[in-house]
């Protein structure tokens, strides 16, 4: 499989209507031929500023339009955010994600933001932000700090995108995305199954990102997780197979990304993620909550992990010599890490996400 930019929707659709099987098997190939297929690329994410969103996303329990009893915090301290990374890495995490309810940072915020980058990075973790649109000079800014992925998901199709969010254009999507591409930065960009969109909404998204002038280099597809007092808390559930055939789509058409098996994970089984994994997602999130909403339990990813013999994928930054992944201890996949003695961070709080 080569590495396209001029996708048709009717080569994705076909995509979709493949026997399961079929489609399975074409997207594992796939994988194969770009990827380690026993490995997953494990990222933590942490809310530095929750709630109070100005945005109208139907989907977020941030927004302050809708009533979901997700209370506003303040920006946490830099000490609080560097402590969580400190313990993200400490499980087994590569990469570290700070999100903030914005609709775009303010020029005050942006030398705190760097310096959150500066010191995250100086851990030896990869850095991903994600804090709503940005213009050229923020990205360049961020991009200055050091920072390696912005994440902006397009959430879903630009046909559709306008009944899912009415205060912000797909349009506006792709400019920040530009931004961040033309700062050197890469490009963390997804979407949400689950919004009540068609297949064929399904189809363009992927068509859409599969198209933009590199693919992104991290894609998340997330399952909605349905929150009480948002427009979309009494929506369909998504089919099992139904996902897990957008997974494998992402993966055939933008066959160098990590896909990433992102929100709703917590309402999979074990053989779902399974199937994920197989489908060619290679990325989750770690931790116990995803921003505001659950996430599964860090013990019970690292039992799957063991299960299936996947290792946690290296972050393109050197582990530093004295820190050893919980993770890498407890499945016995490093040799070298479980002759060290462990470093104790139990007194590390972890940041507590509000659900
Ligand atoms: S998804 Fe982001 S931009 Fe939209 S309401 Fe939630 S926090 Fe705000």
């Amino acid at each position: 499989m080569t590495v396209r930019h001029n996708w048709r929707l009717q080569e994705a659709q076909a995509l979709f209507d493949k026997p399961f099987m079929d489609l399975l098997f074409e997207a594992q190939q796939v994988h194969r031929q770009y990827h380690n297929p026993n490995e997953v690329q494990v990222s933590t994410l942490l809310s530095i500023k929750t709630g109070a969103c100005p945005e109208d996303c139907k989907y977020c329990p941030q927004s302050a339009r809708y009533n979901t009893g997700v209370q506003r915090e303040r920006l946490l301290e830099i000490q609080k955010v560097l402590e969580a990374a400190k313990a993200a890495k400490a499980s087994g995490s590569t990469r570290f994600c700070m999100g903030a309810a914005w609709r775009n940072p303010k020029k005050g915020d942006m030398p705190y933001l760097q310096q959150l980058v500066r010191e995250v990075k100086g851990m030896g973790m990869e850095t991903c932000m994600t804090l709503g649109m940005l213009s050229k000079d923020q990205a360049d800014s961020l991009a200055e700090a050091g920072l390696d992925y912005y994440n902006h998901n397009v959430d879903t199709s630009s046909d559709f995108y306008e009944e899912v969010i009415t205060t912000r254009t797909y349009q506006d999507r792709l400019d920040t995305l530009e931004n961040v591409r033309e700062a050197g930065m890469k490009v963390c960009s997804g979407g949400i199954i689950g919004l009540g969109e068609s297949a064929e909404n399904r189809a363009k998204m992927l068509t859409e990102l599969a198209n933009l002038p590199t693919h992104p280099q991290s894609v998340p597809i997330n399952r909605l997780v349905k929150c009480e007092g948002t427009p979309y808390q009494a929506n369909e559930e998504v089919d099992d197979f139904d996902f897990i055939r957008v997974i494998a789509v992402a993966r055939i058409m933008m066959p160098q990304s990590m896909v990433r098996l992102s929100a709703g994970r917590e309402s999979m089984n074990e053989q779902m993620q399974a199937l994920c994994f197989m489908a060619g997602a290679n990325s989750i999130f770690y931790g116990c909550k995803l921003l505001t909403t659950p996430n599964p339990e860090e013990s019970s990813d690292q039992k799957l992990f063991r299960k299936l013999n996947i290792s946690p994928a290296k972050s393109a930054y050197q582990y530093d010599e004295e820190t050893t992944s919980d993770m890498e201890l407890s499945l016995g996949l490093n040799e070298r890490a479980a002759s060290k003695p462990k470093k104790k961070i139990s007194d590390i709080p972890i940041a507590v996400y509000r659900p």
